[in-house]
């Protein structure tokens, strides 16, 4: 299995890091020499920037996560990594709980699965 996270669009909520029950995702602070480690393709690793709806969707929205935080502290913030994209179950998880939608899974058969906020 292969994982990647759209970092422009990750808010830090930090979903797929409390649900996933293999670790495949690590949370990493904005300016993390680490940030862009997973297998996301050049134009999703992270720049600098947000995409701009994805900051006008939940950047205002009080739900006790620190969106768009620089570093990962109290349990959100920063950017998620999937550090551990072939241990990977499918269970689904993550691709419900992921605010930004920016979770992509690609299976042993090239199958792509994406996540949609519940
Ligand atoms: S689908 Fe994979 S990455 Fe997502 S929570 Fe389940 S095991 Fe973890
Ligand atoms: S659930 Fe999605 S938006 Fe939230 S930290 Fe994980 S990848 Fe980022």
């Amino acid at each position: 299995m292969q994982v990647y996270v759209e970092k422009p669009k990750c808010t830090g909520c930090a979903h797929c890091f409390d649900v996933c029950p293999v670790a495949v995702f690590q949370m990493h602070d904005r300016a993390s020499p680490d940030v862009n480690s997973d297998a996301a393709p050049a134009e999703w690793q992270w720049k600098g920037e947000h995409l701009p709806e994805v900051t006008a969707k939940w950047g205002n929205v009080q739900d006790g996560h620190h969106h768009f935080a620089e570093k990962f502290e109290g349990g959100s913030g920063g950017i998620s990594v999937a550090v551990n994209g072939p241990s990977c179950i499918l269970c689904q998880a993550c691709l419900i709980e992921c605010e930004g939608e920016c979770i992509v899974i690609t299976d042993d058969s090239g199958n792509t699965y994406r996540s949609v906020y519940k």
